[in-house]
């Protein structure tokens, strides 16, 4: 299992293995450690945040938004090309090709368990789905909770 995370002391992004031994995350960048709290690890499966106080997550696609941007700049590039050649054929199989290619892409991605107060990322834990998926209701409530606190 690993964890990808902000260091809290000086915000370097970090991402760290642990299992449930684990008993601190330190960050290689300023040295800070984290102290997991006890009883967050059980087994394969994360019951809370390891890096803050939260003690909610929600399972969601682990999608590399930054290909999927990509697959889709080059689906609109690729058939404007084509479009531009005169090729009907060309400009819609490779817009279709990209979007299939995103679709695949999404289907086969493994999920993963975020933080709603902090935002780090859990993968490779067992039972993800235990948590349930992102919930409104809750992120609001971290939300203003953030908020209250800069205030
Ligand atoms: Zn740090
Ligand atoms: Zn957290």
């Amino acid at each position: 299992m690993n964890v990808t995370y902000a260091c809290p002391q000086c915000d370097a992004p970090l991402r760290q293995s642990f299992d449930a031994a684990t008993r601190e995350l330190s960050c290689p960048a300023c040295g800070q450690s984290v102290e997991t709290p006890a009883g967050a690890v059980e087994g394969d499966q994360v019951r809370r945040c390891l890096v803050c106080p939260s003690t909610d997550l929600y399972v969601r696609k682990d999608f590399p938004q930054r290909l999927g941007v990509l697959l889709v700049v080059v689906g609109i590039v690729g058939s404007s090309v084509a479009w531009y050649y005169g090729s009907l054929l060309w400009t819609f199989g490779i817009l279709f090709a990209t979007a299939l290619a995103d679709v695949l892409l999404y289907m086969f991605v493994g999920d993963a368990l975020m933080c709603y107060r902090c935002g780090a990322i859990y993968r490779g834990v067992a039972e993800m789905d235990s948590h349930g998926g992102f919930d409104l209701e809750t992120h609001e409530r971290y939300r203003q909770m953030a908020a209250r606190i800069k205030a």
